[in-house]
């Protein structure tokens, strides 16, 4: 996609973190993979006023034009998660309620419903925590989704990633609602979780679910 198609995408996926209730304010941040470059929303730019001028062009390391308004805070892990994973184009970070309940008590979600294989493992991972913008926290994040499409922040949130906006969006969306049910399997006090055996047939199963086209 050129890039001013990729900066309107970014603008509309932005305010859709807002009315989709992922991320209230301006937490959260969202990138897509431009060339060897990243375009990524700006830092503490209320999403709703945001335009496609405003999304700021950065290369792998974080390095854009001065004249650009300042890349997210979060450009490390961003820029991190495509420096190892050459197969994604787009991170969305947020910070939606159940994800975040469940990072701050610094639990994963484990294999208690077999969706959970959505995510590309047996079990959604935590990432340690560290100060929000640091390398600390970039170092964290790309050891978490070395082999998953998403993971949990510890007292901060998630990521989720994918080879398009929209599918890391989905995916972000996808997990947050599995994160509600996990919350609410908690509550009721006991937990089924799925076997390894079990888990790999679902992540089997998955190669050829849906249509082919
Ligand atoms: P930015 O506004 O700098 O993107 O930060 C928001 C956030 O969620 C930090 O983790
Ligand atoms: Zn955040």
């Amino acid at each position: 996609m050129p890039e001013p198609m990729l900066r309107q995408q970014l603008c509309d996926y932005a305010r859709k973190l807002n009315s989709s209730g992922l991320s209230v304010g301006r937490s959260g941040n969202l990138s897509v993979r431009c060339g060897d470059d990243c375009l990524i929303t700006p830092s503490g730019v209320d999403y709703q006023q945001l335009s496609a001028d405003d999304i700021v062009l950065i290369d792998l390391h974080g390095q854009g034009s001065e004249k650009s308004l300042q890349a997210s805070s979060e450009w490390h892990f961003h820029c991190g998660i495509y420096r190892s994973r050459s197969d994604i184009q787009a991170v969305v970070h947020a910070h939606p309620t159940y994800c975040t309940s469940l990072a701050c008590s610094h639990r994963t979600i484990p294999a208690f419903h077999y969706m959970v294989a959505v995510a590309g493992g047996k079990d959604i991972p935590l990432a340690p925590y560290a100060l929000f913008g640091t390398e600390a926290l970039s170092a964290h994040v790309s050891k978490a989704l070395q082999q998953r499409q998403a993971c949990l922040l510890a007292n901060h949130g998630m990521i989720a990633i994918g080879e398009s906006l929209p599918s890391a969006f989905n995916l972000a969306e996808e997990v947050e609602t599995l994160a509600e049910q996990y919350c609410e399997v908690l509550k009721l006090g006991t937990e089924n979780i799925l076997s390894d055996e079990q888990m790999q047939q679902v992540l089997d199963k998955f190669h050829d679910y849906g249509q082919r086209v």
